[in-house]
């Protein structure tokens, strides 16, 4: 029987405004449109592994509020098991996101997402096939505590180390695979984002982020596809042409389809070719959560 996925992470409302350029300091301009919808890199990923399939517990903090509510049901719409997400006294996260055709800006308020004690206080019994899943939206201490329980049970535990923020270094130690991009990767090995990207480069990250053998780096590599570097090899999964329309969330696409193979127990380089085309179809199309393509999906589509 497949393992489950327990994602933690964050959950957002976020409120997309589309304008013809962005403003300057003290300026106002007048937008287009205004889009509330599901967001934040926890809530995608679980979004992610539900949609390939995978009983998917989503561990976070929403406010007892209107927005917490409807995010819920968004999750809950996807097959999202939010049972164990708490109601706090804090907003519900949100993100306010300008989109220009050149640039856009995004201010992220972490509101009930920085709730350690609530977001921990939901248990979850672990096991061997099950795979725990967290980024860098949510408080180290959290993710720190379910790495630990989830190795005491002997899960799976990947750190997708997104946004990038050096605190990730701290969790290196508890992650069995840690899931970063270019820009990621040339922060937390600290070197210069594109210098690092041909193998020998690639396979000399591990020892400058003290990973162990026992460990796994993916570097994902936007349209290029992905690397996945071990001790002594590295495996390159070619990019999948695509029509490109939207590429918000194609990381989280990724992550929350890799750790669903996972707990499937496929092969971990079979798990990451369904990842890749999942991310490769989630580009096409706008939006987070709304672009991740069904499992049925992305297996027609590999033929
Ligand atoms: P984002 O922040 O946009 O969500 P990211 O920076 O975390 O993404 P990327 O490396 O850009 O991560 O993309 C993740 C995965 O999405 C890639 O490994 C690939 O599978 C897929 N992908 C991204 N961009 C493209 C593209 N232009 N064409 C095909 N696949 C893509």
């Amino acid at each position: 029987m497949a393992g489950k996925v327990v994602v933690l992470g964050s959950v957002n409302i976020d409120l997309l405004v589309s304008t013809p350029r962005l403003p300057c300091a003290g300026e106002t301009v007048s937008g287009t449109s205004l889009t509330r919808q599901l967001g934040g890199k926890g809530a995608n990923q679980a979004v992610g592994a539900a949609r390939a399939g995978a009983h998917c517990i989503l561990l976070g903090a929403v406010g007892k509020d209107e927005d917490g509510d409807s995010m819920l049901a968004a999750l809950n719409s996807y097959g999202v098991d939010t049972g164990r997400i708490r109601a706090t006294s804090s907003a519900t996260g949100c993100a306010v996101v300008a989109t220009s055709p050149q640039d856009n800006q995004i201010i992220h308020i972490a509101g009930a997402n920085s709730d350690v004690d609530a977001i921990l206080a939901a248990d979850v019994d672990l096991g061997p096939e099950d795979v725990c899943l967290a980024q860098m939206e949510t408080p180290i201490p959290a993710t720190a505590t379910l790495f630990q329980r989830a190795r005491a049970a002997r899960a799976c535990t990947i750190l997708n180390a997104a946004p990038a923020s050096t605190a990730a270094l701290d969790l290196l130690p508890l992650c069995d695979i840690l899931i970063v991009n270019e820009s990621e990767l040339a922060l937390l090995a600290g070197s210069d984002a594109g210098s690092m990207l041909d193998d020998q480069s690639l396979l000399s990250s591990r020892s400058l982020l003290g990973l162990q053998s026992g460990q796994t780096l993916f570097v994902t590599l936007g349209a290029d596809g992905l690397a996945i570097i071990g001790q002594d090899a590295i495996q390159r999964i070619a990019g999948r042409s695509a029509t490109v329309v939207d590429t918000t969330g194609a990381g989280d696409c990724f992550c929350g389809y890799l750790a669903a193979g996972l707990a499937r127990s496929d092969p971990t380089d079979q798990a990451a070719i369904e990842a890749n085309a999942a991310a490769s179809i989630a580009v096409q199309s706008f939006g987070a959560a709304a672009s991740i393509p069904n499992r049925a999906t992305v297996l027609q589509s590999l033929g």
